[in-house]
């Protein structure tokens, strides 16, 4: 049994068999199989070599015309390399022998051939390396195309290990068959974490190399309460765990039984929670959990899902049906805020060394004037059945909301012209998510109706540490005071000047910062649909008084340790029954 710690970033526990993937930058992670897999992986490796042979003359093909027939013996070699029977007694014997996957085997047999390349003393032959290093790829990458189609097809109960899950991927399995998940990378907020807690998959993150010491088939115990996973459990440690899990599951029943209860304080203040949505489906789970509506609609994943435009007819559909599913209930569209982690680099449309920094949201959007102008008409047409308000993402500067508006307006004379409904009257708000805005609140006052601080964005760019970064993920503080004072001076400026200010980064749904969000001013929290009930039985815990004295107690602390402590300390006392806390 080994028991490992990494960040925890979706609650709940799960205890089943591994599936291991292996990793996408083709660093191959040592897998072992049973002896009943030794034929299906034989088979594997066979087939892989089919499609690296026939990509190779494919390859060959569609170059010719450029380059004549002078890479044909290039072609021909790397062809040949792959027919190479003691290539496959090295590959097939050490899936026999040693029990390798296919790609393991791979991996390791095309290295040892590289190594010895290397030795020889011959610049021909040690150039034939990188034919060898090219092979190898080839070779993975049919493998792992295989492995991902595995992954959608998966048909028994497992714990998912992979070096990294892009949230598209997440997206797309089936919970009914992933019962959580681990990766060696990864942050709390990063938009894997997301998704995994909308889809209530337990998940711990930035385990470092964990995909390297787990073979297919262990055991694996996940707790993303607590951000441990544990490797081939004694019999123990399984049944204690299953007590736990049933323990948390009871736990949130009784949430759920409380959920539509109204939303007020104890000395009778009201407040709003409404969902965080990816996908227009689960705003059955808004509704469901007790929900006020949507007040971030993440419409980016429309792209994820699609990796190409959507044209302005899916947007549209799209939008429709979330108003429709909604009832009458406000939505949020935020415009696309494609890039950073919502790409995986090799995605991108262009390369960037700090894609954080760099082209993402608002900043590509008006780059690609037809990419937005689309999005934004079919906003414009969904505002026409029911309440719908557009959000800019990472805004940095005014100039960028004005150029947005100017677009809205010209768009809205077009739908006019062209007779299209639309509301002429849909707010437009902005996320405060870049200390530059929080700062500057006044310059932005005028110029909008609403705003929503994003606080995954706002912490990341404050304290400068990457949301997904593993390594730096013990700075990624919300309960630093530069963080917390931001806020408190947005809600300040909003409540000032009468205009709504809302949360729907991931802060507002820790219940330890309700209270002291509560005690700032906050009244509108967005969180992910399965927190609804947690975040609202929170807030009817705690009277505004006793919130602001909260607020009042954290901002006479310098250290974000001694204020989460203080925090959680705090909450234990307003629930004290919550054992999960
Ligand atoms: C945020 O930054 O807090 C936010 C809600 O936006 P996202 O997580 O999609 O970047
Ligand atoms: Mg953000």
């Amino acid at each position: 049994m080994e028991i490992l710690k990494g960040i925890p970033v979706s609650p709940g526990f799960a205890i089943a068999e591994a599936f291991v993937i292996a990793s996408r930058n083709l660093d191959i992670p040592r897998r072992f199989i049973n002896e009943s897999e030794v034929e299906r992986e034989r088979d594997r490796f066979f087939a892989a070599v089919k499609v690296a042979q026939d990509d190779i003359r494919a390859l060959q093909n569609r170059m010719e015309p450029e380059i004549g027939g002078e890479a044909a013996p290039i072609f021909d070699a790397h062809v040949m390399i792959l027919a190479d029977s003691s290539l496959h007694d090295e590959v097939i014997r050490r899936i026999i022998e040693n029990r390798f996957s296919a790609e393991y085997a791979v991996s390791r047999s095309l290295r040892k051939f590289e190594k010895a390349f290397y030795s020889i003393e011959d610049q021909y032959l040690a150039q034939r390396v990188a034919d060898i290093q090219d092979i190898e790829q080839r070779l993975l990458r049919a493998l792992l195309g295989e492995r991902t189609h595995e992954l959608e097809e998966l048909k028994k109960r497992v714990v998912l290990v992979a070096h990294n899950l892009t949230p598209s991927e997440i997206a797309s399995i089936d919970p009914n068959y992933v019962m959580g998940f681990c990766t060696d990378v990864g942050g709390s907020t990063g938009h894997t974490a997301i998704v995994a807690r909308a889809m209530e998959i337990p998940a711990v993150v930035g385990l470092r190399g964990i995909s390297g010491d787990i073979s297919q088939g262990d055991t694996i115990i996940i707790d993303g309460n607590r951000g441990v996973v544990i490797i081939n459990p004694d019999s123990e440690t399984i049944v204690r765990y299953r007590g736990i899990a049933d323990d948390f599951h009871q736990f949130e029943q009784a949430l759920y039984s409380e959920k539509d209860l109204p939303t007020v304080t104890t000395d009778g203040v009201k407040a709003v929670v409404m969902g965080n949505i990816e996908f227009p489906r689960e705003i059955e789970q808004v509704i469901n959990s007790g929900g006020k509506g949507v007040a971030l609609y993440r419409t980016e994943f429309l792209y994820l899902a699609s990796k190409k435009a959507p044209d302005e007819e899916i947007h549209y559909q799209a939008y429709c049906k979330a108003v429709k599913h909604l009832n009458g209930r406000p939505i949020t569209i935020r415009t696309l805020d494609l890039g950073a982690d919502k790409f995986f680099q090799k995605e991108a449309p262009m390369h960037e060394n700090n894609p954080q920094l760099g082209c993402r949201a608002v900043r590509y959007c008006l780059l690609r004037p037809d990419i937005f102008r689309t999005q934004i008409r079919a906003i414009c047409r969904a505002s026409a059945h029911g309440q719908v308000s557009m959000m800019i993402p990472m805004v940095s500067n005014v100039e960028e909301v004005r150029r947005t508006l100017d677009l809205l307006r010209e768009i809205q004379d077009e739908l006019s012209t062209e007779n299209i409904p639309f509301d002429e009257n849909m707010p437009i708000g902005i996320m405060v998510e870049v200390p530059a805005v929080a700062i500057t609140m006044d310059a932005y006052i005028d110029l909008v109706d609403f705003f929503s601080i994003g606080t995954n964005d706002l912490i990341q760019y404050t304290l400068a540490v990457d949301r997904t970064n593993e390594h730096v993920a013990d700075l990624y503080k919300p309960s630093h005071p530069a963080v917390l004072t931001l806020v408190k001076n947005v809600i300040a400026a909003g409540l000032k000047y009468n205009k709504p200010v809302s949360m729907c980064g991931e802060m507002c749904a820790d219940p330890i910062f309700v209270p002291f969000l509560l005690g700032v001013g906050l009244r509108t929290f967005s969180v992910p649909p399965p927190l609804i009930p947690e975040v609202k039985k929170l807030i009817r815990s705690v009277s505004i008084s006793q919130a602001e004295e909260i607020a009042a107690k954290v901002f006479t602390y310098n250290d974000s340790r001694d204020i989460s402590a203080y925090l959680r300390n705090t909450t234990r006392e307003i629930v004290p029954d919550w054992a999960f806390m």
